[in-house]
């Protein structure tokens, strides 16, 4: 008998490559520690991280201002 399971593959999403697409990521929240999903964006010099692309309010109520970086911020 064969037997189906325990193969739990991860389907990798495809990499939307391009600068001026934002990449949605989990960042933690400052106040509560609570994990948000913001929308970066990945402008300027390489090396330099994106920006919050839009305000993202937390469950907690603070705001993640829109041009905050994204370095700012823990990563979930
Ligand atoms: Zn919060």
């Amino acid at each position: 008998m064969r037997k189906f399971g325990g193969n739990n593959m991860e389907l990798l999403d495809g990499c939307h490559e391009g600068k001026h697409t934002p990449r949605l990521t989990e960042v933690l929240c400052p106040k509560c520690g609570r994990p948000v999903e913001v929308f970066v964006m990945m402008e300027g010099p390489p090396g330099v991280t994106g920006t919050l692309k839009a305000d993202e309010k937390c469950a907690c109520g603070f705001v993640l201002p829109a041009g905050s970086p994204e370095e700012s911020y823990e990563k979930y």
